[in-house]
This record gives C-alpha cells, structure tokens and sequence, in this order.
C-alpha cells in the first residue's frame, strides 16, 4: 500500500442488494451473531448523516491481489454506527455530558490548563464546564491544544504539534501556545501545521489496507500474538467495510474529516459489537492495534515538519513551547530544543514526575529557565461518549485537574528546583505577552 493511495481499492456502490445482506447476517463479524441491522438515520445517498434511504450496499474490489475478508457488504446498522462515530454535531446527551465535569474543584482560585483536547465539542460549551468544575477561580490559563489544528478559547490559542526530531530520528509532539489570533494569522505557521493535520486519516487509511492485504511480516507478528484466521478474516471485513464507507460518503472532504483517525477503526468494531461477547471484542481490539502499531512503525519523516523549523517559527510568532509527557521520547529531552518547559505528569505517563522535575533543574538555563508543566491532556470524547468502553484511561481526566501537583513526592521535588504550579502559570503567561 502506498501513502498517497496509489494501488488501494476503489469502492463502488452497487445497487440495493437483499442477498448481500442476507450474507452479511449469515456470516457476522465474530461475536455479532443475531445482530439485526439497525434503523438508518438520515437521508441522502453516500453521506454519513445520509444513511435513511440507504440500502444494504454491496460493494466490489478488484481481485489483485486478492483482499481477505471476500466481498463487502454494508448494512443499514454499518452506516448508522459511521454516521454517529464520524459526525461532528452534538446529541443533546453529549451536550449534557459536555458541561457536566467528572470533578469539582470548589475552592481553587487557579484555574491552570494548558494540554487539552476539545475534539468537536465547541467552545462555549467548554467554557460552561470549567466554570461548573472550577467555580471559585479568578484567575485563569486555559488553551486548547488540539492534535494538529490551531484553535482559540477566550485569549488564548494552542496546538499539539506533531513534528519531526531529526537528531532524534523520531516523531515527537509540542504544544505550542500563544495569545489568540497570532498562530491563525501566520500563514507559515497555519501551513507547517495542516502539513501534519492529514497523516492521521493517511494513517486510518493504511492500517484498514494492512488488515486487507497483510504483508509476511504483519502476518507473522500476527500468528506470533496467536491470532488465528478466522479472526483476521473478521478484522479484514470489518476494515473493508469501514474503508468502502469512507470512500462512498465522502467524509473526508467535510467537517468529518476531523473524525478520520486511527481509532475510528477501533471505535466502529467496538459499535459492532454492541456490548455482545467482550472477549472476541477484546481479541479485535488488539488485533486492529497490532496493525496500528506496525503502521506507526514505518513512519515517513517527510510528512512532518522539523522541530526546530516549527520552533523558530512559534517564537517569531512570541508563542510559547512546551514538550508534552516526554517519557513517550526521551532523547528529546537531550535534543536540547528551544523549549519553556516540559510535562513532568501527564496521565499517560504519569510514573516519572519527581524524576522529571530534579532533571528540569539540573538543566538550567539552555535558552531560557525551563518551567515544570503539567498536563491532564483530556480528550472530550472519552467524556460525552460514555458509552465507549475503548477509552481506557480517559475516563479518569479532567480539564484543569492534574493531581501530580499535590502530590507530597513530587511536591517536595518541585519546590527543591523552585518550581510550582503558580510560577509556571505566572512566568509563562508573561512570556506569551
Ligand atoms: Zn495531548
């Protein structure tokens, strides 16, 4: 398979087909036997919100070389799980769910956030939430920093950039900060950062190929990890189907788009199954990642823009930079980039705190003082979409809330290197000045 989508399939939307239904109920995705398909929602041929009259589609690939997972079928109940994971308006449950916060904080006068991600969930809504978990604040550093897309929230607006570190030899991410309207308004900045927005869908797209087509390599690692041949048969079909439906609707020359990530592939198993036979769920689930994980493996350099490049430009742009839960690349830390700080806790690597913040000081200064961050990084789908049991982890985040700071440990580290929660708000908010 190739990056630019030379050699990949191109689906095509037969007309109305009982008998392929008939054969998609007779030979369900494992665990889903039964399953009748579901309502359609929506109208409208191809689009995702067009599923109303949309009939079970059959949908043929070229033999060569023959795909596994035979032929595709679409139900009725496949389009209205990739309506609903790929649409960006809100149900009034998740609108609900969106100004409900997980935790309340009623004293706190500092309301410090800055790695967080609101997805689809706008911004008004997100503001409703932190006044809810945060009722007594006065003062206030709250930036969104999505993956790869520049947005704003009052004064302020961020970015978690995915960028390459050539003395690295890696991918590494920054969050990069600033007051609102100076990133938007860099044409060089805007486009150093769309250059990494769409390797995500490229991503989704090769891993679905992979379940396809397996190399010798993915299909050694694959019996290596024991999964059988029904089991890959399953996850191709489900892969094929998902990738017919991101062909056929168009999705990704829409708003969509944003929803074209690997883990829509995970996420769309996981509606599947509709909490039928957790076991064969989990075996998917893990399957769908090993491909994930040889995709991330063979990443191509040239997508991404370089580290120091995209530095440079944040700071001709006066924007801050911060290395998030660097324990996920750790020679970045040595590559001494131009940074105001880095994550000592992040969630997903939260074991490393005291070490991180007695490193953070025997650094010094390298350019300018570095400032201990840190980052409850929550995702706001893990938190209007309850009903996904896939979000291991994101369940326990809250925008503002990073419990590492009262932590005696690392409370008595932090204070040793003169840093804390205040200085870095302070300090690093004088600097975005
Ligand atoms: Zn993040």
């Amino acid at each position: 398979m190739t990056a630019d989508g030379k050699d990949r399939p191109r689906a095509r939307a037969s007309p109305e087909d009982p008998g392929g239904l008939a054969a998609a109920s007779a030979r369900p995705p494992c665990g889903a036997a039964g399953s009748v398909p579901g309502p359609p929602s929506a109208a409208g041929r191809g689009a995702p919100g067009g599923a109303a009259k949309m009939k079970p589609t059959s949908v043929s690939r070229p033999a060569r070389p023959a795909p596994l997972g035979g032929t595709v079928v679409i139900s009725p109940d496949d389009w209205e799980i990739f309506r609903r994971l790929t649409s960006t308006k809100l149900t009034a449950e998740e609108r609900r769910a969106a100004v409900r916060p997980s935790m309340r904080d009623a004293k706190e006068k500092c309301l410090f956030a800055p790695h967080f991600h609101p997805e689809w969930v706008p911004m008004d809504l997100l503001d409703e939430r932190l006044a809810k978990a945060f009722p007594a604040a006065t003062e206030r550093f709250a930036v969104p920093t999505q993956h790869n897309v520049i947005t704003s929230m009052g004064p302020w607006s961020g970015v978690e950039v995915d960028v390459w570190s050539r003395p690295c030899g890696m991918k590494i991410q920054l969050l990069v900060h600033a007051r609102a309207g100076r990133l938007e308004g860099s044409a060089t900045f805007r486009s150093m950062v769309e250059r990494t927005f769409r390797y995500r869908e490229l991503q989704l797209l090769e891993i679905l190929e992979l379940a396809a087509r397996p190399d010798d390599g993915t299909l050694a690692e694959l019996a290596k990890s024991g999964f059988g041949e029904g089991e890959l048969q399953s996850a191709a079909r489900l892969c094929a189907r998902l990738k017919a439906m991101i062909d056929i609707s168009g999705v990704a020359s829409g708003p969509g788009v944003a929803m074209l990530k690997n883990r829509l592939a995970t996420d769309y198993i996981e509606g599947k199954f509709q909490g039928r036979d957790p076991a064969g769920l989990e075996r998917q689930l893990s399957l769908v990642n090993l491909l994930k994980s040889r995709v991330k493996a063979r990443l191509d350099p040239a997508r991404f823009q370089e580290a120091d490049e995209l530095i440079e430009e944040a700071r001709g742009l006066g924007a801050g930079v911060v290395v998030p839960h660097p324990p996920r690349f750790w020679p970045a830390l040595l590559a001494e980039l131009d940074a105001d700080g880095w994550e000592v806790w992040n969630p997903s690597t939260p074991s490393h705190a005291v070490f991180l913040t007695q490193c953070l000081a025997r650094r010094g200064k390298i350019r300018r003082p570095l400032l201990a961050f840190m980052g409850d990084d929550t995702h706001m789908s893990s938190k209007i979409r309850l009903h996904m049991v896939s979000d291991k982890g994101g369940g326990d985040r809250e925008i503002g809330f990073q419990p590492a700071w009262k932590d005696p440990a690392t409370t008595a580290a932090l204070k040793a290197a003169g840093q804390s929660r205040r200085r870095t708000m302070e300090e690093y908010q004088a600097r975005l000045a």
